[in-house]
């Protein structure tokens, strides 16, 4: 267990289907520990999940499901297009995302820290949070490829999420750290491997 201010940390970020999770793995393989913001929202709604108790007693036990999860579909009904109830729902939340992602951070071995944030830009929390930011950059032409092939979506559905998600632009403006991914070719190893030895500089120089 370290504490987080004595860790090296990397916010890494890119749009849908960037290859924020390929290029995550790779830097996982050369031995930096990965916390996946997603996968801890997950967690925290699914059933004995740190937000199921604070949900209920908010929204009413017809919001938890007959497995003590939260009903997805109905929240996102609840809150779609209910701004009030959707900031008691990140009122929730966002504090026990917060404080799981540095919970996970502390006990997770490894050289340094990258957080997975998909919404880091969207946040607005996590800028100056971490030592870095990388951005895994394409172009949009490739992510809509990507992401109809993957999840079988049309493109007109791809093109939605984007446009819903912070602009290439956005993103780029935060970077310390920008990681080409347009061609589905062997470069990415490389790449990845040296801005790796690049943390590895930096975190023991803290
Ligand atoms: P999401 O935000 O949707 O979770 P992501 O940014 O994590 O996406 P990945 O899941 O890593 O993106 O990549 C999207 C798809 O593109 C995957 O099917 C992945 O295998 C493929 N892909 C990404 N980068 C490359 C590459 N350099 N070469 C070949 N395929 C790639």
């Amino acid at each position: 267990m370290t504490s987080l201010a004595q860790r090296f940390t990397v916010g890494l970020t890119g749009g849908i289907g960037s290859g924020k999770t390929t290029v995550a793995n790779l830097f996982g393989e050369l031995g930096a520990a990965l916390v996946d913001t997603d996968a801890i929202a997950h967690q925290l709604t699914a059933p004995g999940g740190l937000a199921i108790a604070p949900i209920r007693d908010h929204f009413g036990a017809a919001f938890i499901d007959e497995r003590g999860a939260m009903d997805r579909a109905r929240m996102r009904g609840h809150v779609f297009g209910n701004a009030a109830a959707r900031q008691d729902l990140e009122a929730i939340l966002h504090p026990l995302i917060r404080s799981e992602t540095v919970r996970a951070a502390e006990a997770a071995d490894g050289d340094y820290v990258i957080f997975v944030v998909p919404l880091l830009v969207e946040s607005g929390t996590w800028v100056g949070r971490t030592d870095r930011i990388l951005v895994v950059d394409c172009e949009e032409e490739v992510q809509i490829t990507r992401v109809m092939q993957r999840n079988g979506l049309q493109r007109h559905e791809v093109e939605a999420i984007m446009a819903a998600q912070a602009s290439r632009f956005a993103r780029l403006a935060v970077a310390d750290d920008v990681i080409e991914n347009n061609r589905e070719s062997a470069a990415l190893p490389e790449l990845v491997q040296a801005l790796h030895g690049r943390y590895l500089e930096l975190a023991r120089a803290l």
